[in-house]
């Protein structure tokens, strides 16, 4: 995995106002002043003395906070121009930027290409109109699809960022995102489950009645369908939930958040593929499940919430569980007769 040094580039001037987003609200207060590339490069000299070891596999610089290919091209420009030095020079190896999908062009991808931008992560959320209208993105899934196309086009890696729970959201709409998601085969997928923000329109909207957020148990649910989903086409899903911490709950209104969100995410998949086990086995048949040796506490589940589920449907006393530490994270697998008890 790649070393990432993170330069946060204050929003600036979003001419959007998504509902889910207080940018405007959080840019109206005395924010940071915008990053130089003498800014830029000291950051990344920073990161690169401070962890001198962990950069064998490449340092990436990855550009948070807004979305890159909307600032102005000499302004974009200038952030990448504090990096080139550290590229021309192999101390960094890779450059990731994340962007809205009616913000991708070809001669962006170009720009992009030529400054050595190797990553693009897509604000996609949803893959139905209906929904990125109630949440007054601004785009459309055609653009989406059209910037993937694009982007790979020009050699690069895509990621898309999707999010679960938003306005007029349905299952049938879900499903489509999901669907349309995995046909595009990005790279990889972060999943970001709706939260009311302060100052957001969705914070009107829920103080109107306008709209209801997913309940933490529900945000998991859907989150690990999408998690499955994809594992299931071998499409990488590297996070789950916003990063946590008291700058996002000095912000947070309402919605599904927990520290642990991506922890509970997994620890429900490791649920439904137990109970999917044993669903096609017969009772009293004994059955030895494995684990990888790191799962211990994600089977258990958050506050062993999983072991209490399980006992609840009657389940614990139907299988034993062994551990292997060559085994996956976050799978669960039957093991043969022949198989030893304990791999580890
Ligand atoms: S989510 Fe992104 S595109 Fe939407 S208003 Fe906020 S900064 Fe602008």
């Amino acid at each position: 995995m790649a070393f990432v040094i993170p330069v946060f580039i204050p929003h600036q001037g979003c001419p959007h106002t998504c509902v889910f987003c207080n940018q405007h609200t959080i840019t109206g207060l005395a924010g940071p002043a915008p990053v130089t590339p003498d800014g830029v490069r000291a950051v990344i000299e920073q990161w690169l003395a401070r962890s001198p070891g962990r950069i064998a596999g490449g340092a990436q610089v990855a550009f948070y906070g807004g979305s890159f290919t909307g600032l102005p091209r000499s302004r974009q420009g200038e952030l990448l121009d504090g990096v080139a030095p550290f590229l021309e020079a192999g101390r960094v190896r890779e450059i990731r930027l994340s962007t809205r999908p009616d913000y991708i062009d070809g001669p962006t991808v170009d720009f992009l290409r030529q400054r050595g931008v190797t990553i693009v992560e897509l604000g996609v959320q949803s893959m139905d109109q209906v929904v990125l209208d109630a949440c007054g993105r601004g785009h459309t899934p055609g653009q989406a699809v059209e910037a993937v196309r694009l982007l790979r086009r020009g050699g690069m890696q895509v990621g898309l960022q999707l999010m679960v729970g938003l306005p007029r959201e349905t299952t049938a709409s879900f499903l489509r995102t999901v669907r349309e998601a995995a046909r595009l085969q990005p790279d990889f997928i972060r999943i970001y489950p709706v939260l009311v923000l302060r100052g957001s329109e969705l914070a009107d909207m829920l103080a109107r009645g306008k709209y209801r957020p997913l309940s933490l148990g529900g945000g998991v649910v859907r989150a690990a369908r999408m998690k499955e989903y994809f594992a299931a086409r071998g499409i990488r899903v590297v996070r789950m939930g916003l990063q946590a911490g008291p700058e996002l709950e000095k912000w947070l209104v309402a919605g599904p958040y927990h520290p642990a969100f991506g922890e509970m995410v997994n620890a429900r998949i490791m649920l439904n593929r137990t109970r999917r086990i044993l669903r096609d086995v017969r009772e009293g048949e004994p059955v030895r499940l494995s684990i990888s040796a790191r799962d211990r506490s994600t089977f258990c589940g958050v506050r062993s919430a999983n072991i209490a589920r399980l006992r609840d449907l009657g389940l614990l006393d139907r299988f034993s569980l062994v551990t292997d530490a060559d085994q996956p994270r976050h799978t669960v697998r039957v093991m043969n007769d022949s198989e030893p008890a304990c791999i580890e």
